[in-house]
Parts: C-alpha cells; structure tokens; sequence
C-alpha cells in the first residue's frame, strides 16, 4: 500500500481554497476547542452564528465555568446533542480549578478533560499549539480510505486507531498542522460523499481515482437504525402561564423544557384520551381547546412525531403539580431552553396562548 500523502499539492489547495471560518480567524486553544465541540456532527453552516452569540457571551474558560448550565444550554439551544454542551461547560469548571482557566497543551493533561476524545485532542494540539498531531474525524476518514483504498470496515475502532496512526505517519515534519486541516477540509468540501474528484488536488496519486472507484469507500458495515416515534403533546393552560416538565440528569433531555407529552400511535392522539391520561398524571380536569400544528424533529437515534393539543386547565385555583413541573409565563417560557421541536410548538402560539 502507498503510505504517502502528496503534502505539497494538498498543502497549496488548501492555502488557496479553505472557507473563511470564524474559528480560523484567532485559533486560541479555547476557540478551537469551543468549535471542534460544535462540529461534531453538525454542519458548518449551522454552527457559525452558535459559534459567534458562544465567543461573545463566553469569551474565556473563565466565562464559562462561571456561567450556570442553565444559560449555558440556553445558548446551545436548537443546536442538538445536548451532551457537548454540558461536557464544555464541566470541562471549562476543571480548566479553572486545575489549570487557572489554561488549558494545557499535553495530551496526557488534555485527555482530563471531560468530553475531549482523540479527535478534539489532536484538533487543539495541532491548530492551537501547533504540535505534530493527527486528528482523524469523518472526513478524513473518508479522504484516507479512498486516497490509501482501505478496504477495512470503519465501523471497528481498531480501524479508526490504526487509521489515526497512520495520519500520524503522513504528517509532514515542518508546519504539520496546515495538512492536518487541509485533510479536514478536503473531506467536507471535495472528498464528499459523492467525491468531486476533478476539483481534487490528491487525484493524481489517489488509489481510489486510479481505479476509477472513488466514491465506492469507506466501507461501513453497522449502520445507525433511526427510531420512529410518536408524541401526544399536552399544551396546557392555566391563567396566563403553560404547563412545561425540566428534563432531569440522566435524560436525554436533561435541563431542557418540553410539554408534558404522552407516547401515541402513528394513527394519530385522541383528545379525550389525552384529557383523560392529564388527569391520571396531574390530577386536575381539563377542557380541549383545539388540536395544533404537528411538528416532527429528530435527535440522536430518533425522528420524533408531536401532535400537539391545547387544553384549559379547569381549576380556579393553581393546582398543585408533580415534582420536575411548572407553570410558566410567555415571558419565562422565552427564557428557558426547549427541546428544539417543542420550541416550535412554542413559537406557534402567539401572546394570547392562541395557535397562530
Ligand atoms: S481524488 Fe476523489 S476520491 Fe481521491 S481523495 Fe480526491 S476527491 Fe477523494
């Protein structure tokens, strides 16, 4: 097998063509960190103006571990997998209580910190500290199976650790970190999954391109099944203020507000079912309202269905909720983070709590 890369063309390219990122404008160790986070299975595009409102609000590891998660999730509102931004915000309260709010350049010190993998590792080695450091995300893996034609299933860890050391291995010795990136970008703006090879600066010595092959690798034997599920969601008024439930540690969800929801089934919900199982949770009687705007959305493993129905709490007092609930004004509701679909369900009623 060819174990070479051709660093010099693929390091022009790169020099020429890489997108103007805002990350790449200050590649503070802190910076690259916050967005190597933030692109972790999301697209670039999504993540400039979370990346931008994140530098503004946090600037410094200091502004983050002293924020409070609640407004650290509020930030990271919409933009999915929950997870990072609780990592962040537990890795930046070690940073200042370990290291003074610096974080370290050594892998051993970095791998401490909670949430950081070998990728982001050798992310902020590489584009922070400018050390020889490989960092082996998708899109390198995807440029290297093909560029090298490795066959093995990339699903193995073992094929991703012998991959991770053998990019080790094509890194030049001298300014290592521009191909380190440039691999990056090649796969996620010409190695794509339906490769652009003519606009390719490896395509003369890529093995793949050479047998005419090239968008048949990586080879990925266990696919990712997604979940179908369906949500009655109970939209409850009472007053001026909605029903809502906070996610709990543990959930999925978790510091995230949705509506109180019911599984249903794909036919549909039934109001007076819903009614029914909103007085077997909370005790109080309702009135059906009106049936809102489905909305469907997806996160991790799962596309989720809401079918959301609006109900008056009857009762002329507020009635006593179960642990984890609240009721919340318009105004208080603007302020929590929601679950992204039940955000929507939000944004469809207008002041009034009237479907919009
Ligand atoms: S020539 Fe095509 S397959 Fe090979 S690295 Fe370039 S884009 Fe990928």
């Amino acid at each position: 097998m060819n174990t070479s890369i051709d660093c010099a063309s693929l390091r022009q390219w790169f020099l020429e063509e890489q997108r103007l990122l805002p990350w790449r404008l200050d590649r503070t160790p802190y910076a690259v960190w916050v967005s190597e986070i933030m692109l972790q299975q999301t697209q670039v595009a999504v993540v400039i103006p979370y990346f931008e409102r994140w530098m503004q609000r946090f600037p410094t590891v200091r502004h983050l571990a002293e924020a409070s998660i609640d407004e650290v999730i509020k930030i990271w509102e919409g933009l999915g997998y929950y997870s990072r931004a609780r990592y962040l915000h537990a890795g930046a309260r070690y940073v200042l209580e370990r290291h003074n709010g610096v974080i370290p350049d050594s892998e051993e010190e970095l791998k401490m910190i909670k949430g950081l993998g070998p990728y982001t590792i050798g992310a902020i080695r590489s584009f922070a500290f400018h050390q020889r450091s490989a960092a082996v995300d998708g899109n390198v893996l995807r440029v290297l199976t093909r560029y090298l034609m490795i066959e093995e299933d990339i699903s193995q860890p073992k094929t991703v650790n012998a991959i991770r050391e053998l990019a080790l291995t094509l890194l030049p010795q001298e300014e290592s970190w521009v191909i380190t990136e440039a691999l990056i970008e090649l796969g996620a703006t010409v190695c794509t999954r339906k490769p652009k090879c003519g606009d390719c600066p490896l395509r003369k010595s890529c093995q793949s391109y050479i047998r005419g092959d090239a968008a048949r690798l990586p080879y990925k034997s266990k696919k990712t099944s997604i979940e179908v599920l369906h949500r009655a969601v109970a939209v409850v008024r009472w007053q001026d203020k909605l029903l809502v439930r906070r996610g709990q540690q543990g959930e999925i969800m978790s510091d995230l507000y949705e509506f109180p929801y019911f599984e249903s089934q794909a036919s549909g919900a039934d109001s007076a079912e819903m009614a029914a199982n909103i007085r077997k949770r909370f005790d109080f009687e309702t009135l059906y309202d009106k049936k809102l705007e489905r909305v469907a959305h997806s996160f991790t493993r799962y596309r989720v269905h809401l079918e959301p129905i609006q109900f008056i709490c009857r009762s002329r007092t507020r009635p006593q909720l179960i642990p984890h609930h609240q009721w919340l004004s318009p105004a208080e509701l603007q302020r929590v983070a929601f679950s992204s679909g039940h955000r929507r369900i939000f944004q469809g009623l207008d002041e009034n709590f009237e479907a919009s």
